[in-house]
């Protein structure tokens, strides 16, 4: 595995430093919570790593994974035979969401994700698979703010303390937190490269999801708004998902009681995909977002 540059301990192999920082966070045995970490296992191979990871550490967690209604087949196989995994099926799906928020889901309007993914864990000590190279968003995250309201929460997390003992580059972008759901966000594999996954993965024998030996190199919902163009590939080999989103995109049409020039679902499927560009009335206003929010939150 290949060495990382760390203002602490110098040149360190990046498993031996993932571990380390699992253990100094780790929230039972260093009695900052009585709850384990809380894993958020997706299915893919960054989950993967981060399993294998907390056992290595010893560390005392729990295997979560938020079924999303739109996973591929093999994923949700996949996930169901790992040992000692925590399912949490949604009490939605993604095809009710779509007509409910009466608009597909796109790379800036994520609601599929906080409705179906990140609604748990909240006052959790949270690990997860983000790496850098994964996502440029992601990593201008900032480590760690030091929040006098969380500091009230169940899992209390001595801020000032966090940051004396990772003060340098390198370790503060490793941990950040979620003021609003009072999550604290461990990313042990934040400065993994691909190839050290696979390296990793193919050490300790684990083979990862089947989807990754079929042309995947990413394992989320089918036609996720952020994969672009490697959704053709996806809706090519599962064509039931492409037929169950026009659907939905249809139902979203036929119930929502402000008209548009939208016809058809699959005009939206198209739009979707980036094949089209809408008519200036296929497109919301920010007035109209406006009422549908009070409109949902009573104001
Ligand atoms: S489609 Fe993409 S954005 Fe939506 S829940 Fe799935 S992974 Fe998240």
């Amino acid at each position: 595995m290949s060495l990382i540059e760390n203002t602490i301990y110098g040149k360190i192999d990046k498993v031996e430093l993932a571990i380390m920082n699992l253990k100094m966070m780790a929230p039972i045995e260093t009695g900052r919570s009585d709850k384990p970490y809380y894993v958020a296992y997706s299915g893919g191979k960054d989950s993967d790593v981060i399993r294998i990871l907390c056992d290595l550490a010893g560390v005392k967690h729990e295997l979560w994974h938020n079924h999303t209604t739109a996973d591929a087949p093999e994923t949700v196989r996949y996930v169901r035979q790992i040992p000692g995994i925590n399912i949490r099926y949604p009490d939605t799906t993604m095809w009710d969401l779509i007509v409910k928020k009466k608009m597909p889901p796109t790379r800036l309007v994520r609601y599929c994700c906080s409705e179906l993914k990140e609604r748990n864990g909240n006052d959790r000590v949270i690990v997860t698979g983000v790496r850098r190279e994964e996502s440029r968003n992601r990593e201008s995250r900032k480590f760690f703010e030091s929040n006098e309201k969380y500091t009230n929460k169940r899992v209390k997390l001595d801020a000032e303390q966090l940051i004396l003992n990772n003060d340098n580059t390198e370790n503060r972008e490793i941990v950040e937190q979620c003021i609003r759901q009072g999550k604290v966000i461990i990313n042990p594999i934040i400065d993994w490269t691909e190839s050290d996954v696979w390296e990793f993965l193919s050490h300790y024998g684990c083979e990862s999801n089947p989807l990754y030996k079929c042309g995947f190199d990413r394992v989320g919902c089918i036609g996720c708004p952020m994969v672009n163009k490697k959704r053709y590939f996806e809706f090519d080999r599962y064509p039931k998902y492409k037929q169950m989103y026009i659907h939905a995109f249809q139902r979203m049409i036929d119930q929502n009681e402000r008209k548009s020039d939208w016809k058809t679902g699959e005009e939206v499927f198209a739009w979707w995909m980036g094949e089209i560009k809408p008519t200036y009335k296929q497109q919301i206003t920010i007035a109209e977002i406006l009422d549908d929010l009070r409109y949902e939150y009573d104001l």
